[in-house]
């Protein structure tokens, strides 16, 4: 029988009404009380390790829930970690960084509906990570809506809908159907060339996101650089670009990166992949030294950057970092 341990953060899956809307109030062993016939098929610990809405998780939470899961995945055949779903793909992206090499399992799930409610997807997405934690991927995952979704590929798309994630320019790890998971073995091949497993939690938060609109004032990167930020993801138009007529974005741009800014650009559009080199309105950013993010998620670029920020302050070695492929997070 595999050993799993459960780890609670909160959200909605565990909420109950609080007088000022809905808020987590529910705890693991209630959470799995509700799920019986999991104890038959695999030996259950619980562990509540934080209590929030996931708006209220942050980067030093994802430290947290690193540190726990190294911490305890020696004990067990995989980690399922409970996680409201409106940040749930930054932090599979972030754990998928900070947790190097991983050997086991870990699967992020949550719900639309709260666990004690008509209706509930819970149940099904709880049972949807058991089965992800049973494939034995050892990856960073999350288990919603029958899917499988390798964590750093994931996005949030609906506010309301059973379906809330999808998977960004990449296959699903597994779908549920009525005869079992079926599955992806390429993730499973991809997994055989890795190293030693290692926590590697340093992250620097000093990242803003900024998405571009036709007419962004480019004294917005003065203010950047004023901020002291030290990494920044853009999302600019189409396959890439950004205009250079009248409101001309790339000196400011330039300034950026001369003064030893990273800065990674990526396409406004959700699908498929961005290519800087195609129109000249995306060249000349690549000429300011920006760096492709590909067909990464936005989520997948801003936690890499604060990850390669944490590891290092030399910019070759932060480009190194975006020239490699950890965990199938992007497409050469
Ligand atoms: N606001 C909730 C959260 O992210 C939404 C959810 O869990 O579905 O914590």
């Amino acid at each position: 029988m595999k050993k799993v341990l459960l780890l609670t953060t909160g959200g909605t899956i565990a909420a109950r009404e609080s007088g000022n809307g809905l808020a987590p109030d529910i705890n693991s062993e209630d959470i799995i009380a509700l799920l019986p016939e999991l104890k038959h098929s695999f030996q259950i610990d619980t562990k509540d390790i934080l209590n929030l809405d996931s708006s209220n998780i942050q980067p030093e939470e994802w430290q947290y829930i690193a540190q726990v899961v190294a911490e305890q995945l020696p004990f067990y055949d995989g980690v399922i970690i409970t996680h409201g779903t409106d940040t749930m793909a930054y932090t599979a992206s972030a754990l998928s960084f900070m947790l190097q090499n991983l050997k086991k399992p870990v699967v992020l799930t949550g719900a639309q509906i709260p666990i004690e409610q008509m209706f509930t997807d819970a149940k099904r997405n709880l049972q949807t990570a058991f089965a992800a934690v049973d494939l034995g991927i050892p990856k960073v995952m999350i288990a919603f809506f029958d899917k499988i979704i390798n964590g750093c590929r994931a996005v949030k798309v609906r506010t309301l809908g059973f379906n809330a994630f999808e998977s960004i320019s990449a296959s699903y790890i597994g779908e549920v159907y009525a005869d079992g998971v079926h599955w992806n073995e390429n993730y499973f091949i991809n997994q055989k060339k890795k190293g030693e497993f290692s926590l590697k939690d340093q992250l620097c938060t000093d990242v803003f996101l900024l998405k571009l609109i036709p007419g962004t004032n480019p004294e917005i990167f003065d203010m950047l650089l004023h901020m002291k930020y030290r990494g920044i993801v853009i999302e600019a138009f189409g396959a890439g670009g950004t205009h250079f007529e009248r409101r001309n974005l790339l000196p400011k741009l330039k300034r950026l990166v001369d003064h030893g800014i990273t800065v990674v650009a990526r396409s406004q559009c959700l699908y498929e992949k961005s290519d800087f080199s195609l129109y000249e309105v995306g060249q000349k950013l690549l000429d300011c030294g920006v760096i492709p993010g590909r067909d990464m998620t936005t989520e997948a670029i801003v936690t890499k950057l604060m990850w390669a920020l944490g590891q290092t302050e030399d910019k070759d070695e932060i480009r190194k970092i975006f020239d490699t492929n950890y965990v199938d997070e992007v497409t050469f």
